[in-house]
C-alpha cells in the first residue's frame, strides 16, 4: 500500500497547475551587429535582416507586423496592402528613421515588443535628442562603403548598415580610405533608408549588389581623410559609448560641464596669453552657446567636437566622466592649479 510521500508525489506530478511560460516574442530577437563599438547596426539595417530573416520584405513585415503596433486603434486592415511610405507619412526618403524623431521612438519601441529586446534603443541616435540637435546631421539618403560590403560578404560576415553611415560629415570609410557612395552604381538612384523591399547591401531599385571589386577601388587623398577624421571618430564614439552610460544625457549636467570648460579656457588665457590664437574662436562660441542656449540642444560638428579638441578631451570623457573627474583633468592640460 503506497505511503502519503508517495502519494503526495504523484500528485505533484499531476498538479494542473498551469507551469510559469516565460513571455514569447512575436519575431526572432536577433542580435544587432557591432554594438558597443562606432559600427553598432542602424535601426532600420536591423529592421530590414529583420525581415530577411523571416523570409519577407520589408514591406510585409512592416505594415503587417509592425504598423499595427505604430499605429493602435487606427489600425485597419486595408492598410497591410499599402507602401511603406503610408506609414512613414512620405518620411521614409528622410534621416528621421534612425535619428531622434518621433517616429524612430516608435519604431525602436514596436520593434522591442515585437522581439521582446530591450535594447534596440542604441540602433539610433535617440539616446542624444536632450542634448544634440539634429539639424544638419543626418543624410537624407543611404550612403555607404562598397569595399566594407564587399570584405563582408567576402569573409561571410552578415551584411548590414551601419548607425555611422547615417550622418552626413561621415563622407568617408576610415577602414578602406575611400568616400562612401549614395548613389547606386547600376541605376544612379538615391535610396530611401525604408523602402517596400530592402536587403542590405543590394539596391533598393534595381536590386543589384553595391559591394565593389578591388578593381574598381578609387582611394581618397590623405589630406582629405585628415580633414575630416576627427569628426568621423568623434561621432563614431558617441554610438559606441551608448551601452556604457547609466543615464540618458541631460542638458543640465552638459550645461555645467561646458560652463566649466569655458572656464578653463579664460583661465588659460589669462595665464598665457599665447594661448588666445588657439582659443579664442571656440571660447567666443562656447561664451555664447552656453548663454543663449534656452534649453535648445547643442550643434555636435559645430559646437560639441571642435570644444572638446580645443580642450584634449574625448567625447566618451566628457559624457562618461563626472565633472571633479573632468575639472582634475582639464586643470592638467592647461597646466593650472588644481583646486577643485
Ligand atoms: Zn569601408
Ligand atoms: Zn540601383
Amino acid at each position: 500500500m503506497p505511503n502519503q510521500d508517495s502519494i503526495n508525489s504523484e500528485l505533484e506530478v499531476v498538479s494542473l497547475k498551469a507551469p510559469a511560460i516565460p513571455r514569447r516574442s512575436r519575431l526572432f530577437p536577433i542580435e544587432p551587429i557591432g554594438v558597443g563599438t562606432a559600427y553598432t547596426e542602424s535601426l532600420t539595417s536591423y529592421l530590414n535582416r529583420l525581415a530577411q530573416e523571416h523570409c519577407l520584405t520589408s514591406r510585409t513585415l512592416i505594415m503587417r507586423e509592425i504598423a499595427p503596433q505604430i499605429m493602435g486603434q487606427d489600425f485597419e486592415v486595408s492598410y497591410r496592402k499599402k507602401k511603406v511610405s503610408s506609414l512613414f507619412a512620405n518620411t521614409d526618403a528622410k534621416p528621421a528613421l534612425n535619428g531622434m524623431k518621433t517616429m524612430t521612438q516608435n519604431l525602436t519601441q514596436a520593434l522591442e515588443y515585437l522581439t521582446q529586446r530591450e535594447d534596440l534603443k542604441i540602433l539610433s541616435f535617440l539616446t542624444w535628442k536632450r542634448v544634440i540637435s539634429e539639424r544638419e546631421l543626418f543624410r537624407q539618403y543611404r550612403a555607404w562603403c562598397p569595399d566594407c560590403y564587399e570584405q563582408w560578404k567576402q569573409e561571410k560576415k552578415s551584411i548590414y548598415e551601419p548607425l555611422l553611415w547615417s550622418f552626413r560629415d561621415v563622407k568617408i570609410c576610415l577602414h578602406h580610405q575611400c568616400q562612401l557612395i549614395d548613389e547606386c552604381p547600376h541605376c544612379g538612384s538615391r535610396l530611401p533608408v525604408i523602402a517596400n523591399f530592402l536587403l542590405p547591401g543590394f539596391c533598393s531599385r534595381c536590386k543589384e549588389w553595391m559591394g565593389r571589386d578591388k578593381d574598381g577601388r578609387k582611394s581618397t587623398h590623405p589630406r582629405d581623410i585628415e580633414e575630416i577624421r576627427s569628426n568621423i571618430t568623434s561621432i563614431g564614439e558617441l554610438i559606441a559609448v551608448v551601452p556604457q552610460l547609466k543615464y540618458e544625457p541631460t542638458m543640465e549636467e552638459l550645461i555645467r560641464k561646458l560652463q566649466f570648460i569655458s572656464f578653463v579656457f579664460e583661465s588659460a588665457v589669462s595665464k598665457d596669453l599665447t594661448r588666445f590664437v588657439a582659443l579664442g574662436n571656440i571660447m567666443e562660441q562656447l561664451k555664447i552657446a552656453v548663454g543663449q542656449h534656452q534649453n535648445k540642444p547643442f550643434h555636435l560638428v559645430k559646437l560639441i567636437i571642435p570644444v572638446c579638441q580645443r580642450a584634449n578631451l574625448t567625447l566618451s570623457q566628457l559624457f562618461l566622466e563626472d565633472i571633479q573627474w573632468l575639472s582634475r583633468i582639464l586643470f592638467e592640460h592647461f597646466h593650472l592649479g588644481y583646486k577643485v
